[in-house]
């Protein structure tokens, strides 16, 4: 019986305790009601903490030809115009009052001579935008964020699993789940829920993502019912480290090249000057000089051309290596060190600027970045798509259900600008965590249905029957292997119909494999248990960009098809979303922008 698992009882829960879950939960616990946070990480190790190279928000304070009209039409042009616009206009407003909110609530950023909040330049993005702390920022983000919402009374459930969102009728009643360490379920009442679960990057074999992304979130949503919009656009960031094996796929930050690093090919020719988009040519600097003095701040100067979007950045690179200018290793290079024939005491500056970078090619790779180039090639990094939000509640399709973060589709469109993630998660975990509460107030709780709970119970304790059933099953890893294999080569940053038709064959395989899975041993702290578990997440989030990359015959943003290698003027007005049908099979539709307000067209054209 349902009854005999441990149930815990909140008018809001939050699962996910990255930057959005945090800020949700700040905001809920705000409005009086009580909020529990369930994750699978330890509180404070969640993804976010990874993020270096800051957040964006148009704050003006080292251009103040900046503003929120401009922030708009970056995050806009850079997510191709098929974003959710009403996101990318609130998220352009509120962000400057988010980031000094976090400053009240003592987060330290580092400063400009006049001691306001000092912001470096990204990719995309017209003016210095990024408010940052060295190449901590997520740091940051996080102890502030956690410290603050530690004194408001919320109730944390860290290193806990949510295995699926319990229902009554449409609307959720609560979530159930296991905790990591002794693997026992418990129930999680709940009058609201939002999810706050972060990517999906571990779907892929290589990836700067962290353990816990296995898309979990979104697929518990469309498993409940909601839709996932944008599924296609995955984010493959230019710059991961390629060598030695151990470290392929880490990130190495934009901030790198905000602060003037370069892209070279094995000739030493900066190669991305060769292919400058028709729509950035008036903003981006044609010659190295130009360049240089855009990094120090010379405002009549245009951005270099390495600070173009990442998917443009990323296909470079990737030109590069198949013409056989690659590194050594497939790659490129990026060099910072370049900068001591520019500056004094370039050597420290590089130090004080990107701390974790110089320690992290030290360490790793026996790299001196401050004297030596580093061998860089994209990795998969972030992921565009999600779960589909009311732009001003967050809330999903299913009545309860609310959503923020990198869990969420919308925002970012057809590309992610770097720094606007960071700044996603405080401007709509605020909205979730508001709106969730409200929900709250205004709904009774709902009632967990006991068949429901038993039989997710049933379902994940499987793995451990076959497994004592002796035989050949074989174990979870093989699975997640072949899935990050499949995604990689089929679904990766080169797309064609013929290989994506192959992959979502593949992956109807792979499913039928990870139902026959065994693990062994018992509950407690079993990695393989937890990755039989997060296996159908991995292949409901896989089926899904597989099935949206089909459906999107173009290219966009981190969507590039050889076979459709230009934009397409009628796929530029609709979304691409899932959901599950009533036989439980994956269905696909085109769903049509909406149409967007006169004031907002005419920014994009002010600002083209
Ligand atoms: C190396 C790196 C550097 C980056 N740098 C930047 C940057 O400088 N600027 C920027 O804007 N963006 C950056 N990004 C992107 C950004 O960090 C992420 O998009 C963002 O942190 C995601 O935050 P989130 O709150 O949505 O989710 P996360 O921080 O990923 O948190 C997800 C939480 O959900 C929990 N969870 C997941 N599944 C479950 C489940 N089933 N049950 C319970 N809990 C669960 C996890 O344990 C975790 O606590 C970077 C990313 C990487 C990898």
């Amino acid at each position: 019986m349902a009854t005999n698992y441990e149930t815990l009882e909140y008018d809001v829960l939050i699962i996910g305790a990255g930057g959005a879950g945090l800020r949700a939960a700040i905001e809920a616990s705000a409005a009086g009601v009580k909020v529990g946070l369930v994750c699978k990480s330890l509180l404070g190790k969640a993804h976010t903490v990874m993020a270096e190279g800051g957040m964006a928000a148009a704050m003006g304070n080292v251009d103040d030809r900046d503003g929120w009209k401009v922030h708009f039409a970056d995050t806009m042009r850079g997510g191709q115009y098929i974003n959710n616009w009403r996101m990318a206009e609130l998220h352009a407003k509120e962000a400057p009052d988010r980031v000094r909110e976090l400053e009240a609530w003592g987060a330290v950023f580092d400063r400009t001579p006049d001691g306001k909040i000092l912001q470096r330049n990204f990719g995309g993005h017209r003016y210095p935008r990024i408010a940052h702390v060295g190449d901590r920022t997520g740091l940051e983000l996080i102890r502030t964020l956690q410290d603050h919402g530690i004194h408001q009374g919320i109730e944390v459930n860290m290193e806990h699993t949510v295995v699926t969102l319990l229902k009554e009728g449409d609307r959720v009643a609560g979530a159930f789940g296991y905790d990591r360490e002794h693997g026992r379920f418990k129930i999680f009442r709940a009058k609201a829920i939002v999810l706050a679960t972060g990517g999906v990057g571990r779907s892929y074999k290589i990836s700067s993502n962290s353990w816990d992304c296995t898309g979990d979130g979104q697929s518990l949503a469309y498993h409940a019912g909601a839709e996932l919009v944008d599924m296609e656009f995955v984010q493959f960031h230019p710059t991961g480290m390629i060598w030695p094996p151990s470290v392929t796929g880490m990130l190495v930050t934009e901030g790198v090249r905000g602060e003037g690093g370069v892209l070279r090919n094995k000739d030493g020719r900066r190669f991305m000057f060769d292919d400058i988009p028709d729509n950035y040519k008036a903003q981006t600097a044609d010659n190295e000089e130009e360049g240089w003095r855009y990094c120090r701040g010379d405002r009549s100067a245009r951005r270099p051309p390495e600070l173009l979007t990442r998917d443009h950045v990323a296909r470079c690179i990737m030109r590069e290596v198949k013409a056989g200018r690659g590194s050594p290793h497939g790659g490129v290079f990026l060099d910072i060190s370049w900068i001591r024939e520019r500056i004094p005491n370039a050597a420290e500056h590089i130090k004080r600027k990107l701390p974790s970078m110089y320690h992290q090619f030290l360490a790793l790779a026996s790299v001196d970045i401050t004297r030596e180039s580093m061998e860089v090639g994209p990795t998969t990094h972030y992921i565009m798509g999600g779960v589909r939000v009311n732009s001003d509640s967050q809330m999903s399709t299913v009545p309860g259900l609310f959503a923020a973060g990198e869990v969420t589709a919308g925002l970012h469109g057809a590309n992610r600008l770097g720094g606007n993630s960071l700044s996603d998660l405080v401007v709509f975990g605020k909205r979730a965590g508001e709106y969730a509460a409200k929900f709250a107030k205004e709904h009774g709780a709902g009632k967990v249905n006991d068949d429901q709970v038993e039989e997710a119970a049933r379902q994940a304790l499987e793995p451990f029957n076959r497994g004592a059933a002796g035989g050949n099953a074989e174990g979870p890893y093989q699975v997640q292997y072949d899935l990050q294999e499949t995604m990689q080569n089929l679904v990766g940053i080169v797309r064609r119909e013929e290989e994506m038709v192959r992959a979502a064959d593949g992956i109807a395989k792979l499913n039928e494999r990870a139902k026959q899975v065994a693990v062994y041993g018992h509950r407690e702290f079993n990695p393989g248990w937890h990755t039989a578990l997060d296996l159908n997440n991995m292949l409901t989030v896989s089926e899904a960009i597989t099935r949206s990359a089909i459906e999107r015959k173009e290219s966009r943003g981190g969507h590039f098809r050889d076979d459709f290698p230009n934009k397409d003027a009628a796929c530029g007005r609709m979304n691409v979303v899932v959901w599950k049908g009533a036989d439980g099979a994956m269905q696909v539709r085109r769903q049509p922008i909406p149409e967007m307000p006169a004031e907002l067209k005419q920014i994009i054209e002010e600002m083209k």
